[in-house]
């Protein structure tokens, strides 16, 4: 007797990252009906067990968890690359931009990268954003897991466009209440919707970002409502100058006496945190995301996340934002990870190809809280998988001993677009490496429309004389 299942994926080269380790399976085979995962183990066993819907050939294929990226500001796609090699990125890079990114702008933004993010195997986004009308419906339309974040901060509106690097910036009362009652009406409306793809946390922008009666009105709610906070710490030193100002305090010191540290906080960046901050934050059990390309281009820093991993703090990989990243590819994140930490430690044995892809897989789950339901390959959890061709040249040859090469070529050798399959929540959204339910097209047309817009509307707004990357513009390099 055989028992029915929609999909049977047979013959792959299977990490279930079951374990501690990547938990691989050769011949291997899952079997998914509805949403989830109803079986892992041999293509053998599998198939004598099951009847398929729909059977997939995975031979010469990779099938491994669906990626997930934790922390992302998908609005600013669409004005990738405007923003990097500067410093002081937010003022004199990005913030000429934000006063005049519209919605029509900031919507196609995230359509971009929630296509580019899905076509490189990212199940789930974790998505940090104004929470505008129809920014979660494109992630409920599109299928992908989401967990959505709408940002709180208390900045009048123009943000910091037009502020002196220095001085104390202003925040204000009205807009920090109306953004903490959006947030709490986006929470109400959204988290466990889309047949539960959509989950919400907490945004708020930053310790520096909020007043200190805001920000124990935030931790008050994430704790009554059993959402998690998700907030930049200790990001740039910018930040830290703010604190030190109006606080006295570093920002983890100040995080602590305020009652934010503990396994609530998803821990965005930690740029600045000195070891003692980072072991003591890890400690807390707070969580942290590493956003290795971002911070990499934007502060030329490689975040402490070693050493937050080393006092057992699980750390989830991030793209953040392509302003300045300048994509949202976790293959581009796990290699760069691999790599920073290696030169930064000059250690070639820190954070090995497995270590960077459990990040990316089940360690991130842990991360956002999600460890229960998505990350690894077992029964009872959501269907949320890839299949990466492994005959794409530059992941050939497939060997399995003495040495099983594959991990380390999808970590430092894959791109993304080798990814030829990915299902989330038991729905095959990308096949044959084209997405099926998106008109990508249109998502082009509109974003170069929008990014248009915006640049010309930057172009006439005299704060755009500040921006650091027009000397090299001028000189000829850009
Ligand atoms: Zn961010």
């Amino acid at each position: 007797m055989t028992e029915p299942v929609d999909t049977l994926f047979v013959h792959a080269h299977l990490f279930t990252m079951e374990g501690n380790g990547v938990g691989y399976q050769p011949d291997g085979a899952v079997a998914v009906r509805g949403n989830r995962i109803v079986d892992a183990g041999s293509t053998a066993a599998l198939a004598a067990r099951y009847d398929p819907a729909e059977r997939i050939d995975a031979t010469n294929h990779a099938l491994l968890p669906g990626l997930i990226d934790a922390h992302m500001h998908t609005p600013w796609a669409v004005v990738r690359g405007v923003a990097q090699d500067v410093a002081h990125w937010m003022q004199k890079g990005l913030a000429p931009y934000a006063r005049h990114l519209h919605r029509d702008a900031a919507l196609a933004g995230t359509w971009l990268a929630l296509l580019e993010a899905l076509k490189a195997g990212t199940t789930t986004l974790g998505d940090y954003a104004t929470p505008i009308e129809g920014w979660a419906d494109i992630f409920a339309a599109a299928g992908v897991r989401a967990v959505l974040t709408p940002t709180i901060n208390a900045l009048p509106p123009g943000g910091m466009a037009g502020w002196s690097v220095g001085d104390l910036y202003p925040l204000s009362d009205e807009v920090g209440e109306r953004s903490i009652r959006d947030a709490v009406a986006f929470a109400a409306e959204w988290h466990g919707a889309a047949d539960g793809r959509i989950t919400v946390m907490y945004g708020p922008q930053g310790a520096d970002m909020l007043t200190l009666e805001q920000l124990r009105h935030v931790k008050r709610l994430a704790a009554s409502e059993g959402l998690m906070l998700h907030m930049h710490v200790a990001q740039g030193d910018r930040e830290i100058d703010q604190m030190l100002k109006r606080y006295g305090k570093r920002t983890p010191a100040f995080l602590e006496q305020i009652g934010y540290l503990d396994e609530q906080l998803l821990a965005v960046h930690l740029t600045e945190a000195t070891e003692d901050e980072t072991v003591a934050i890890a400690y807390s059990g707070a969580h942290m995301v590493l956003c290795s390309g971002s911070i990499g281009i934007i502060d030329g820093i490689v975040p402490p996340a070693a050493e937050f991993r080393t006092a057992g703090g699980p750390v989830a990989l991030g793209s953040d934002q392509a302003a300045g990243n300048n994509c949202h590819n976790i293959f581009n994140e796990m290699k760069l990870t691999a790599l920073f930490n290696k030169i930064k430690f000059r250690d070639p044995t820190v954070m090995p190809a497995w270590e960077v892809l459990r990040m990316a897989t089940i360690e991130g789950a842990r991360a956002i809280g999600l460890g229960d339901e998505i990350g690894s390959i077992e029964a009872g959890k959501k269907a949320d998988l890839i299949l990466v061709d492994l005959s794409a040249p530059n992941l050939m040859p497939i060997l399995a001993e003495p040495i099983r090469n594959i991990v380390p070529n999808l970590v430092y050798g894959a791109t993304g677009r080798e990814v030829a399959l990915v299902m989330v929540d038991g729905r095959i959204l990308v096949r044959g490496g084209q997405v099926a339910a998106i008109d990508e097209a249109a998502v082009r047309a509109e974003v170069q429309e929008r990014a248009e817009e915006v640049a010309a509307a930057v172009k006439r707004d005299p704060v755009h004389l500040d921006m650091a990357l027009l000397q090299p513009m001028r000189d000829g390099y850009l």
